[in-house]
């Protein structure tokens, strides 16, 4: 069973990318899929590109041409629930779009036409995740609180503590209370979701959607977030049946 393991960002998938093995390389709707082994494990290493079109596209051709079975996501988030700080990690249970609204015709955040808000992980997946985070961070020698619960995506890096508070009392009102901001979750998700694909997603939370989000990003991603995901990847991948 193939797996693809999606990273937000270049410097997530390096440290994956310098241990595949038996290396392909496919290039397809203007992306790069690296198809190899980890682990012993097949595997399709591939960035999903930044905001939600991007990332379901790379989603649909990962199962549509590669023929992946499974889906993983590694990438950084904001931290929007309370106690969700930096150098935390979110393992994601489900995803709402913060930013889906086609009311009054259905109501806030419900994707039209699936008559739900919500697109949930593979629990079995996502319990694998959630346990290889654990032996990551251990590895790592560091004991980073790891969070399981809501994830909200939309097409915004949201960067201000105001706007980030509007978008949680938003959602909450509408019964979700989300643990992380990112831009691309929700949508692999849903795409997962039409293909009967088990998908699962962990952020390492680089920021708190604040006004210093845009400072505190770039510096955390090249300095922690890649040691996190590959060091989570890699416990994942060994675990893998
Ligand atoms: N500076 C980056 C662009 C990052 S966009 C570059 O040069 O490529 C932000 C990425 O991090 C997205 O993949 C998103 O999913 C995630 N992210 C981290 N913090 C976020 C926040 N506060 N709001 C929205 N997305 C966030």
């Amino acid at each position: 069973m193939t797996t693809a393991i999606l990273s937000a960002l270049p410097e997530e998938q390096q440290g994956l990318l310098e241990r595949l093995q038996h290396v392909r390389a496919q290039r397809r709707a203007g992306r790069d899929f690296w198809l190899g082994e980890l682990h012993g494990q097949p595997v399709v290493l591939a960035l999903s590109r930044i905001g939600k079109v991007a990332a379901a596209t790379t989603a649909t051709t990962l199962i549509e041409a590669l023929g992946v079975q499974r889906v993983v996501f590694t990438g950084v988030a904001g931290g929007l629930g309370p106690g969700v700080q930096v150098g935390d990690v979110v393992v994601a249970q489900e995803f709402v779009q913060h930013d889906m609204d086609a009311s009054p015709i259905f109501p806030r955040y419900q994707i039209p036409l699936y008559g739900r808000e919500r697109f949930a992980c593979d629990p079995q997946l996502a319990q694998a995740l959630l346990a290889a985070t654990q032996r990551g961070l251990q590895r790592l020698g560091l004991d980073a609180a790891v969070h399981h619960g809501l994830v909200a995506s939309g097409d915004r890096f949201v960067s201000a503590a105001q706007e980030a508070r509007a978008l949680r009392a938003a959602l909450q009102e509408a019964g979700h209370a989300p643990l992380a901001v990112e831009m691309e979750g929700a949508a692999v998700a849903q795409v997962c979701h039409d293909y009967g694909i088990p998908f699962a997603a962990m952020r390492t939370i680089s920021d708190r959607a604040d006004d210093t989000a845009h400072v505190d990003f770039p510096k955390f991603v090249s300095e922690v977030a890649s040691r996190y995901a590959l060091a989570i990847l890699d416990e994942f991948v060994r675990e893998l049946k």
